[in-house]
């Protein structure tokens, strides 16, 4: 006992000999002004902030820290905003922004404006007059959700074939897991009707015929996509500083590269070498690149370079239930893509594969990310964790990404396991609606499970999936307070959670999920000055309003990055 408390005194001497120092140092920058949110649960709000050479000074009432201003500090009046730790992206596309950002918008409202068939078209042909595109190019749209068209199927080639007599086309799928591509773009990849659909993988046909309709789904997709026309190096490095700012004008000072192929990783280290990363990007090397990743010689998992870090491997386990592709244990209410009765969805990685990899993956220490919507792809990712020997205590944060569908016990797994759920409640908006068609309400209230997981003591990060849904951090905060359906259903009364505990999904939970909870997610002295500065508080307003909060300023490292004019 006696020891103890002289530990305690020699800490209390400690902590006080830290703090007399701290105080010495004067900041470059303090901001008073308006509401910080920490998101530090020993010091959740505070009245200012001082930063220093990129780091946070301290943290407190605005007395103690105008203390640590001298002549050449810098004081930043926030004027009434409200500031937080700058939103940490749990999982994104940033390099699918480089393909995507200059192809047609064929997203639903609300997100773009197509409604039906006939407007999803003059999207498409707008697109091809308006940019003069040439014969022979290729053309790409994206954001194409079938579910959201009034006429409720899939588009076909022989609706595309009339407004692109000239040029291959390709109609991403909102999931990015599949396309529709018209007659030409067929043709050139050598889809005819001899060619055999590859295991968990769709290839649309007409009814009674063998001929491809332009539907190609998870694994039959995922090879084209890569055979889509990609820019140059050059221009690709190029648009890295406009990706980024895509990022920034969100207010995430860390983004998200949710599965890297090897070319996509090599763009990314010139550019880190180059000096033109100005966001922390978290990149996850793709499994069936993993031997081109072993081979070079610059590739690291977990540490920094300029900005960069690969985070974990990630794998595909299945596909996405609004493309009818979410790998479920018991069947879906509706037929399969192609029509089938007792559909179950697809799953694109053998078990047996992903057993031998995920325990070379666990045996390096590093990592692994899953992309899992259903149930029946959860099981079998837990499987596998257990088969390489992992549990909780060895605290490796492997991610299942998505897990949408879950079944409650497996949620018991995630503990044993420490496995780390990135959730996406931004499909009770969007898909809600759908959900509750394909699954019957018992399934889709339960998707995205965060108040259980809280129950059960799990941390959870909630993300976009950019470009399935839009960037906008807002919609995940809204949505997982809200749960909220297009037509209105609260999709899962039960799962809705605080909007402490959504904030805490965007930024420290978003920290602990990449290990960097330590210098990221939460306002506090020692970590880096990563901001994001919002028109409101949202913990002071309407559960309804929190959709509509303004990211005005950026701040990564002391450094603006974005500002709203
Ligand atoms: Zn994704």
């Amino acid at each position: 006992m006696k020891r103890i408390s002289g530990l305690l005194l020699w800490m209390v001497f400690a902590v006080n000999a830290a703090n007399a120092w701290a105080l010495q140092d004067k900041a470059d920058i303090i901001y008073i002004g308006g509401d910080i949110v920490t998101m530090n649960d020993v010091q959740p709000a505070a009245e200012a902030v001082a930063v220093k050479d990129g780091k946070i000074l301290s943290v407190g009432k605005k007395a103690d820290i105008l203390a640590l201003k001298d002549s050449s500090t810098k004081i930043v009046d926030l004027g009434g905003r409200t500031m937080l730790p700058g939103f940490i992206d749990a999982h994104s596309h940033l390099t699918m922004a480089f393909i995507y950002l200059q192809a047609a918008n064929v997203s639903p409202v609300p997100i773009g404006t197509v409604t039906d068939i006939p407007s999803l078209k003059n999207i498409i042909k707008d697109f091809i007059a308006k940019n003069k595109v040439p014969k022979g190019e290729w053309v790409l749209a994206w954001g194409y959700d079938n579910s959201a068209l009034k006429e409720n199927r899939h588009i076909t080639c022989e609706d595309l074939d009339p407004v692109t007599p000239d040029n291959p086309t390709v109609v991403v799928h909102c999931s990015a897991h599949g396309a529709v591509i018209n007659s030409l773009a067929l043709a050139q990849w050598g889809i005819t009707d001899k060619t055999p659909t590859p295991p968990g993988g769709t290839i649309g046909r007409f009814p009674g015929t063998n001929r491809p309709n332009g539907l190609l789904m998870e694994a039959a997709w995922l090879p084209c996509e890569g055979k889509l026309p990609r820019p140059s190096p050059d221009k690709l490095l190029g648009m890295i500083p406009q990706a980024q700012q895509l990022y920034a004008q969100n207010g995430y000072t860390t983004a998200a590269e949710g599965a890297t192929g090897y070319d996509d990783y090599k763009l990314l280290f010139a550019a880190a070498q180059k000096g033109l990363l100005y966001l922390d990007i978290r990149s996850l090397p793709v499994y069936w690149d993993l031997d081109k990743f072993d081979a070079d010689k610059s590739v690291v998992f977990g540490k920094d370079y300029n900005h960069l870090k690969l985070a974990g491997v990630k794998f595909l386990i299945d596909g996405s239930p609004q493309g009818l592709t979410a790998l479920m244990s018991k069947p879906y209410l509706v037929q399969g893509p192609n029509g089938e009765a007792n559909w179950h969805g697809l799953q694109s990685v053998t078990t047996d594969d992903f057993n031998k990899l995920v325990k070379k993956v666990v045996d390096r220490g590093i990592p692994v990310y899953t992309h899992c919507n259903g149930d029946a792809s959860i099981d079998i990712v837990i499987a596998g964790l257990k088969a390489a020997g992992v549990t909780a205590s060895q605290d490796r944060r492997d991610v299942v990404v998505h897990s949408q569908f879950m079944r409650p016990e497996q949620l018991d797994e995630y503990v044993k396991l420490g496995v780390f759920p990135s959730f996406f409640t931004n499909h009770a908006f969007y898909w809600g609606d759908t959900h509750i068609r394909n699954f019957g309400k018992d399934r889709a209230f339960f998707l995205s499970p965060m108040k259980s997981a809280k129950a059960k003591g799990i941390r959870f990060s909630n993300h976009t999936d950019f470009l399935v849904t839009p960037l906008n951090p807002m919609m995940p905060l809204w949505t997982a307070v809200a749960r909220r359906s297009k037509s209105g259903v609260i999709v899962g009364p039960n799962e809705r959670i605080g909007v402490m505990d959504s904030l805490k999904a965007l930024t420290i939970n978003g920290a602990y999920q990449y290990h960097e909870e330590n210098i990221k997610g939460s306002i506090e002295p020692g970590k880096l000055a990563d901001f994001v500065i919002l028109d409101r508080n949202p913990l002071k307003v309407k559960t309804g309003d929190l959709k509509g909060l303004k990211v005005t300023e950026t701040i990564k490292e002391s450094r603006m990055v974005y500002k709203l004019n």
